[in-house]
């Protein structure tokens, strides 16, 4: 089943674009094979505002929020999790706006975690003002979100459902345009399949990551999504059935159209996979667990 992607064409850096009636974005200059054509940071409701994922720490980018938000209040700062493309920027905005950052806490360390820094791209400073809980309601003046706490891409990840438009901040839980990363140690394949299914019971009509384009019909994009994901695990399944023990031979087999420079990426998709596989009991690593351990599936 393949995943059916939306993308966008361009889009103009520093500038404000209306997306609904309570919704307006403006992307960071940051474009990456990570971040598509850069971060989207939302403004939501008028005159006294939240702020969804202030973004990269670049002075033009805080500025172009500041000025999309010139004759009003920003109320509300909310981060959806701590990489260094969604929260650094929280910091410059706090001090020019007073206003209160919410999230679920600092960045993660993860189950694997060996006392260093292993993994990169993540914002070890950002601490939210207001830890926000699965379920909770933040509200703010026309608007109020529901926290949804969404585990797998990092373990502190929250999306904010805006009820007032039933629509989704998806954040990098589910995007448009491309899967999502689940790299161990503060990734976790499991909590992320699981987080993507909690998806299926909501009503929402749209979702808004924050990279790309909206996604409008959600249910049907979070399935494909499950069921890629399932896809893998066969194939990885297949590998290994084929007597394959190392992430390193099955990545360009599993990713054939990826270009090299993107396998090391690919490879730790493969390891959170593998660590899921195990949790399942479909796999067993004859070394200690890493990237380049030999596996082989359960007997
Ligand atoms: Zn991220």
């Amino acid at each position: 089943m393949a995943i059916p992607f939306h993308r966008e064409d361009g889009v103009e850096y520093g500038s404000v674009r209306r997306l609904s009636p309570m919704i307006r974005r403006v992307v960071a200059n940051n474009p990456s094979v990570f971040t598509y054509h850069g971060t989207g940071t939302y403004i939501i409701g008028s005159g006294r505002v939240a702020v969804v994922d202030p973004g990269p720490d670049l002075p033009r980018h805080v500025d172009a929020i500041l000025a999309a938000t010139r004759s009003e209040r920003i109320t509300h700062i909310l981060v959806t999790h701590t990489h260094m493309d969604h929260s650094p920027a929280t910091r410059t905005l706090q001090a020019r706006t007073g206003a209160p950052s919410y999230g679920y806490g600092p960045h993660g360390t993860g189950r694997f975690e060996r006392g260093e820094a292993v993994e990169e791209g993540a914002d070890w400073e950002f601490v939210p003002d207001v830890e926000v809980r699965d379920g909770d309601v933040v509200q703010g003046e026309g608007w109020s979100v529901e926290c949804v706490h969404t585990p797998g891409h990092t373990s502190n990840h929250i999306c904010y459902r805006l009820r007032e438009e039933g629509s989704l901040f998806s954040g990098d839980h589910v995007m448009a345009w491309s899967t999502t990363i689940v790299s161990p140690p503060d990734g976790d394949m499991g909590d992320y399949l699981r987080s993507l299914e909690r998806l299926l019971d909501g009503e929402d009509a749209r979702y808004w990551p924050t990279h790309g384009p909206g996604i409008p019909d959600p249910q049907v994009f979070v399935r494909a999504c499950i069921a890629h994901r399932r896809e893998r695990f066969d194939q990885i399944m297949q590998c290994l059935s084929e007597g394959m023990e190392r992430v390193a031979e099955m990545v360009p087999l599993i990713y054939r159209d990826l270009p090299r420079s993107m396998h090391p990426a690919a490879a730790r998709q493969v390891f959170s996979a593998l660590l899921y596989l195990i949790e399942e009991g479909r796999v067993a690593c004859s070394d200690s667990l890493g990237v380049d351990a030999r596996y082989r599936p359960a007997s």
